[in-house]
């Protein structure tokens, strides 16, 4: 694709929100039949907020929450962001992090107050040979049966606590999946996230069909399964792990309020991040297709 941004459809486009990145994305519009959503900062709005703090016994909750806010400081994600926030917020100037290691749809670990620490999803812990039980897991179950994201965080050997992040949908998420389907696609929603999460979200806008739990690298094979499956498949997406997958989509649409990485790697940009325009869009280039034949 080009990277600079033409608007087509006569001038339809500008006026929907959407940007297009040359007259040819228009045909591959045509034969779409699935539409891959990713979930964080696509049908959600992305902007997750800490809503518990559970400690395993021994644990204090402020020291756990200065912890977890330090080490998750230095990393981009929304569930970090939502971490390191609430703990300055909370208990002030955050310690610094040293061997600070982003682990890519995992979570992240460094180096704390000489502490060796871990934060992200449960399976991180099998690294030091650890699982979660007890009262950690039980908080974890409950979050994510609430269709929230349980991060665990870990020291010296030992789970301390589990955060809980909240993420909402976005108002507009529901009524753009259901135009979706008015317009015959069927829509799939794709996320690294828990499935008990994933599946909640799922519920609220109305989508059947869930793959949870893929790692960043892999989504762009979740395209290509489908591909191989003979559908003609849109991605929506606005995360750096959704690049790869946005780029080997028929059709990759990308929300202008996600990272540059995306953007780039779409054919089409929906601006204001609203997914009724991923509707429109589709809607426009099948009307403006009629027009030229
Ligand atoms: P999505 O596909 O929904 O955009 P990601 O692939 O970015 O999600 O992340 C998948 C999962 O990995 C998250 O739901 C979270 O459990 C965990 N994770 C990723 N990054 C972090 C982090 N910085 N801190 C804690 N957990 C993280
Ligand atoms: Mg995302």
């Amino acid at each position: 694709a080009t990277p600079t941004a033409l608007l087509v459809g006569t001038g339809r486009g500008a006026q929907l929100g959407v940007l297009i990145k040359g007259p040819q994305v228009l045909e591959s519009t045509r034969g779409i039949d699935t539409v891959v959503l990713d979930k964080t900062g696509t049908v959600t709005t992305g902007r997750m907020q800490l809503v518990d703090v559970r400690t395993a016994e021994g644990t204090d909750r402020a020291e756990a929450l200065r912890v977890a806010g330090a080490v998750e400081h230095a990393s981009e994600h929304p569930i970090a962001r939502a971490i390191s926030t609430a703990a300055e917020q909370e208990t002030g100037e955050l310690p610094p992090v040293a061997d600070f290691t982003n682990l890519e749809g995992l979570g992240v670990q460094g180096v704390v107050d000489g502490r060796s620490v871990l934060a992200g999803r449960s399976a991180l812990l099998s690294r030091w040979g650890l699982h979660l039980d007890g009262e950690l897991a039980e908080a974890k179950a409950e979050a994510e049966a609430k269709g929230r994201t349980a991060i665990v965080l870990a020291w010296d050997g030992a789970a301390r606590a589990v955060l809980v992040a909240a993420d909402t949908v976005k108002p507009t998420s529901q009524q753009a999946i259901s135009q979706l389907r008015d317009l015959g696609l069927t829509p799939v929603l794709l996320t690294g996230d828990n499935a008990a999460a994933a599946d909640a979200v799922a519920a609220q806008v109305g989508i059947d069909e869930v793959i949870a739990e893929v790692m960043p690298a892999d989504k762009v094979d979740v395209v290509k399964r489908l591909q191989g499956e003979g559908k003609a498949v849109a991605m929506v997406g606005d995360g750096v792990n959704d690049a790869a997958a946005l780029a080997q989509a028929d059709l990759g649409l990308s929300m202008g309020t996600g990272t540059d990485i995306a953007i780039e790697a779409g054919d089409l940009t929906l601006v204001r991040g609203d997914l009724r325009a991923a509707v429109d869009a589709i809607r426009l280039s099948r009307r403006t297709l009629t027009t030229i034949r």
